[in-house]
């Protein structure tokens, strides 16, 4: 029969007419009322069951978690908090739940507790708004790129290239049937593997979409990136899905302005498409505010956070002024950042980084002009920077409460200068060929980054793990799903 999603049903206006609707059981009160909730909608529809005239052995089984679908009339409701409710004539019981031992029980559950099961927290109010927003900002990815002039690209996910993720690759290999080439002890040979190279999951496809942008001018991809990470943070994971634009004629400057405009879109997007998901995240996170000591309360709730990311300017810092900014720093009454920071040329730990956006900005901060040693070989080198001091056009994003969610740079487009940086490392010309080729004919200035969706999930939904803002978290810990 066709159905009505709980979503239309409450926004209907018309009552008094005959609907059906399909969905899980929440509650069942009184043997009378079933809360239903089909994932459409925070909100769950109130059916009222006309117990009398309803089988006791049908009443039974109507337990939280069995799936259920119900005919009746729409009407308005009495209930506070719901206009309309379904004054239920027929009711059948699509698929039964033992209630006793359905984990999944109408109470608040721990995150820890949500994520050893992973394939049903999808059926919790938290779970199941995380990944409306989740999907409701993926749409705004590709609305924004495709309404300005970008064209989605898929670069591979299987790749022989390897130039950036030394250390962090996933090996892939054929399964050791048939053809696969073996040693002559027998052993799979994974120096020569189904491509007759070694074959990895891609660690960014940024290299290929460059190749791509140097011809269709503004490209994007958005597709899932691996990283044998071997920390367990809370801000890694070891399956990801990146966003990464790359842009023809762009110069740092350009790709500052595009990864700013682009965040505060796709927050506004889903800021107003997702009120109400956002608001009950907003309020469970206050709850959690309200147990901790006074000063380590957040100033502002998640929707002023939005507000705020999308109303103001991101701070624009050199790595260098953000160094002197740090060495003068004394982040708690005793220690300072001494130990790092009289050496220019440092990597920054996330502690700094989050100093300098969470204390000393307080609003998301664009550090640029980073040391070339520290960064990859394929940015571009700025000019007249002193000896020993060399800086490259790199810019990072950070955001309060994440740390770095944007990595990017304008790219080096000098063919010798590359080559140069490549030798450097122990990357042979031969093994990028297919990269230089950009450099070789009809080179020119461009520029792009690369942003780690599920960062940027964590921030708009306000959640402090990232294994919490994606469907399967891929993690040392998690591979059991
Ligand atoms: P981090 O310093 O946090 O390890 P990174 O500098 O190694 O990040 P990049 O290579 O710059 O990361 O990748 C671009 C973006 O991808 C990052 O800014 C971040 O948003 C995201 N990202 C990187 N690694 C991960 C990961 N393991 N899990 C989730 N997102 C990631
Ligand atoms: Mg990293
Ligand atoms: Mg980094
Ligand atoms: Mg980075």
């Amino acid at each position: 029969m066709k159905h009505t999603s709980v979503k239309d049903l409450l926004n209907n206006t018309k009552t008094l007419q005959e609907v059906t609707a399909k969905g899980w059981v929440r509650t069942f009160r009184n043997n009378q009322f079933i809360a239903l909730n089909d994932g459409s909608t925070l909100q769950n529809i109130q059916c009222v069951v006309d117990f009398e005239n309803t089988p006791e052995t049908t009443l039974k089984r109507i337990t939280t978690g069995a799936a259920v679908c119900v005919t009746g009339t729409l009407q308005e409701s009495q209930g506070k908090g719901q206009n309309v409710e379904i004054q239920v004539s027929k009711i059948e019981i699509l698929g039964d739940s033992d209630a006793e031992k359905y984990p999944m029980q109408p109470k608040k559950h721990s995150l820890e507790f949500l994520r050893e099961n992973a394939h049903l927290r999808v059926r919790t109010n938290a779970f199941s708004a995380i990944m409306r927003v989740r999907s409701t900002l993926a749409f705004a990815v590709h609305q924004y790129f495709q309404e300005n002039g970008f064209f989605y690209v898929n670069t591979p996910i299987i790749t022989g290239s390897d130039a950036e993720g030394a250390g962090e690759m996933f090996r892939v290999t054929a399964l050791p049937f048939d053809n696969t080439p073996r040693t002559e002890d027998g052993k799979v040979n994974f120096k020569e593997d189904f491509f007759g190279k070694e074959t990895n999951l891609t660690v960014s496809g940024q290299l290929e979409a460059e190749t791509f942008a140097m011809g269709l001018g503004k490209v994007y991809t958005f597709g899932p990136t691996f990283r044998a990470e071997n920390s367990n943070t809370s801000r890694h994971l070891a399956e990801f899905w990146m966003i990464e634009p790359e842009v023809a004629f762009n110069d740092l400057d350009a790709n500052m302005d595009l990864a700013e405009d682009f965040i505060k879109y796709v927050i506004k997007y889903t800021v107003d498409k997702c009120g109400e998901d956002l608001k009950f995240l907003e309020g469970r996170l206050l709850e959690e505010e309200k147990a901790k000591p006074q000063a380590e309360r957040s100033e502002m709730n998640l929707l002023e956070k939005l507000n705020f990311v999308m109303e103001n300017n991101f701070k624009r810092v050199s790595y260098t002024e953000a160094i002197d900014i740090l060495r003068d720093s004394t982040p708690n009454k005793k220690k300072k950042f001494n130990y790092l920071i009289n050496e220019w040329g440092a990597d920054l730990q996330s502690e700094h980084e989050r100093f300098l956006v969470e204390k000393h900005f307080k609003c998301p901060v664009i550090l640029f002009d980073y040391p070339a040693k520290i960064k990859a070989f394929y940015m571009r080198l700025n000019d007249n920077t002193e000896p020993g001091k060399e800086t490259v056009r790199a810019m990072d994003i950070l955001f309060p409460g994440i740390g770095e969610i944007v990595g990017g740079s304008q790219r080096e487009e000098r063919l010798d200068v590359l080559i140069e940086k490549m030798k450097a490392i122990g990357i042979e010309e031969e093994e990028l060929w297919w990269y230089l080729d950009t450099r070789r004919f009809g080179t020119a200035v461009h520029s792009g980054f690369g942003l780690g969706f599920e960062r940027l999930v964590l921030f708009v939904t306000g959640m402090g793990n990232i294994r919490d803002v994606i469907p399967f978290p891929r993690t040392p810990m998690n591979a059991e799903f």
